[in-house]
């Protein structure tokens, strides 16, 4: 059965509004047959049924060969020059793709699983997109056997499946000490090595501070601050437990430290509601307009009297603080921080159990927060506040003299934050250096032999699609692919599927006891996010280019109809 004719596989697009019946007037009602005879497609160029899928693989493959040389830790940099001639040196797969403009439409679909593996696991993303692409070279090869790709896509979703449960089984529990190596090898070549070294220690040490309900996925980032200092060497990077701040009070009569006590915090401004833009008061004589002030001041008296009668001592306003209010703040014994960022002043409410209110006058007991310590302090020269308190709360205080460099060092930071703290909560690991992939193509091997004639042929391209990791990897390393793959397989029939190929020393070795370990999490999702994508592209027959305005009407009327 050759993979040619139309109306039969699963996805079609054909915009009806645009077809031009050539064979005569066909009814609505007649028995119209969609082919490539009758059926043609205005303003559009279309690639049909096998040339769509050659197209397509062919799309992926360029894509998957600009990144299969930054796999693993011997992988090659890239540089990425935009428009403007400004240059990247990168590592990470995921940030080649992301920064290259790529038009196919294949090809972008590649991209997004990336991105949606970096997005959702942190790491595994170069991975992500050579899979895909071995996998639709596989089918493809299949497909100009005789194989239908439904065929296909049906053995890979079983390949799927049964590589998830096996990879369950083998996976272990990572202890405390095992989370570091974890981190460690998820960083591989995203940079600098003695700086992912130190960066790691600082990001599981900011992860073991949140709890689990402290952000789910993607939400740990916001509970660290990242406070960019212009001096000094990235190295000396340091996490703080707290808020830090470059600001300072706003009446430096106030103490500059505190051994702790009670915070309101104001999303709006203190006593700035006077005289606004709009508001016009016609001055009859200069009494009035002394009246007028008067009066607002009482109102900020009133204001700072209720915050004092509540118990505050410590003061944060998102916007601004009316210099009236200053002095009177400052005597009634309650220091004060005006104009935060929204992001800051948001990390300072989990750090203080404080809860917001637009207005002082909105505030209750009840509303205050509590800290522990504040203090002012200069770092390179420019005073900084630092606030702690009992909910969980960081600062990275990233040093370094370029602004590149502590960039770099905050891009590391998020990624190695985002896989231990999905440790918390999903801990277990796999073996690295390709071991897992090889082991699963073993087992699918044999597993394939339980399944139908044309699923076996599937899951057997499938399980050759796993192998292509340790032997990208291998390639990375200068060794010989073929005699690599080979001696693993041979050492895992031996010694079993913890066994994999260490790119350092160029031997097989026990990954667990090599401390060369994947995150469960990470592996299992590039498998699955590879494989949808696979059997996305397979499942297109039909590609139709718009050739003119690409806002074809009704698409969507007509789609439902079909
Ligand atoms: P990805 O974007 O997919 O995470 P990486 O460039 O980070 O790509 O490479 C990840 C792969 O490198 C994983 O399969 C991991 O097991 C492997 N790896 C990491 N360290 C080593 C090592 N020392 N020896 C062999 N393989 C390693
Ligand atoms: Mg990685």
């Amino acid at each position: 059965m050759v993979y040619e004719t139309n109306g039969r596989h699963p996805r079609k697009c054909v915009a009806k509004r645009h077809e031009r019946i050539e064979n005569g007037d066909l009814g609505a009602d007649s028995n119209m047959v969609e082919s490539d005879h009758d059926v043609a497609l205005q303003d559009t160029d279309r690639i049909h049924g096998r040339t769509a899928l050659v197209n397509n693989v062919r799309a992926a493959s360029s894509l998957a060969g600009a990144i299969r040389s930054t796999l693993g830790p011997k992988g090659l940099d890239k540089m990425l020059v935009d428009e403007d001639g400004s240059a990247l040196v990168t590592n990470d797969g995921v940030t080649v793709l992301e920064t290259a403009s790529v038009e196919h439409p294949t090809a972008r679909l590649l991209i997004d699983a990336s991105s949606s593996q970096d997005r959702a696991a942190r790491d595994g993303t170069t991975t992500t997109v050579l899979l895909v692409s071995e996998m639709l070279q596989n089918a493809l090869e299949l497909v100009r056997m005789g194989v239908h790709p439904s065929v296909i896509v049906n053995g890979y979703g079983i390949a799927l499946e049964e590589s998830v449960s096996e990879l369950e089984r083998i996976s272990r529990d990572s202890d405390k000490g095992q989370k570091m190596q974890v981190v460690r090898t998820t960083l591989q070549g995203k940079g600098d090595s003695a700086l992912c070294e130190k960066i790691s220690s600082l990001a599981v040490r900011a992860a073991d501070g949140l709890s689990e309900e402290d952000g789910g996925d993607g939400l740990e980032r916001l509970r660290v601050k990242r406070l960019q200092v212009r001096q000094g060497n990235v190295m000396e990077t340091d996490l703080v437990s707290g808020l830090m701040l470059l600001k300072s009070r706003v009446d430096p009569a106030s103490p500059p430290n505190s051994d702790g006590g009670n915070v309101a915090i104001i999303d709006g401004s203190l006593g700035q509601a006077k005289l606004e833009v709009n508001a016009s008061i016609e001055v009859e004589s200069t009494g009035v307009l002394g009246e007028f002030h008067e009066r607002a001041r009482d109102s900020i008296r009133k204001q700072v009297e209720h915050l004092s009668s509540i118990g505050a001592d410590l003061l944060v306003v998102r916007d601004g603080i009316d210099d009236e209010a200053v002095p009177i703040l400052t005597d009634s014994g309650i220091t004060a921080y005006r104009r935060f960022e929204r992001k800051d002043l948001d990390l300072l409410t989990k750090i203080t159990g404080a809860k917001p209110a637009r207005e002082v006058s909105r505030i209750g007991k009840e509303d205050l927060g509590s800290y522990s310590k504040r203090s002012e302090e200069s770092i390179a020269d420019v005073k900084h506040t630092f606030i702690e308190g009992r909910g969980a709360g960081m600062t990275l205080v990233v040093k370094g003299s370029s602004s590149a460099i502590r960039e770099e060092a905050i891009r590391i930071f998020d990624d190695a934050i985002g896989v231990a703290h999905r440790l918390g909560s999903r801990p277990g690991v796999l073996p690295g250096g390709g071991a897992i992939q090889a082991h699963l193509a073993r087992h699918l091997r044999s597993f394939s032999q339980t399944q139908s004639g044309r699923e076996q042929l599937a899951i057997e391209a499938y399980a050759s699609a796993l192998e292509s990791i340790p032997r990208i990897l291998a390639e990375n390393a200068g060794r010989d692919p073929v005699e690599v793959a080979l001696s693993l397989s041979a050492s895992q029939e031996e010694s079993g599927p913890w066994i994999g190929f260490d790119i350092k020393t160029g031997e097989n070795l026990d990954m667990g006891e090599a401390g060369i370990l994947d995150p469960e999490f990470v592996v299992r999702h590039a498998l699955s996010g590879a494989t949808e994508a696979a059997i996305g592209v397979l499942r297109i027959d039909d590609v139709l280019w718009a050739k003119t305005d690409p806002s074809t009407p009704d698409w969507q009327e007509e789609d439902a109809e079909d």
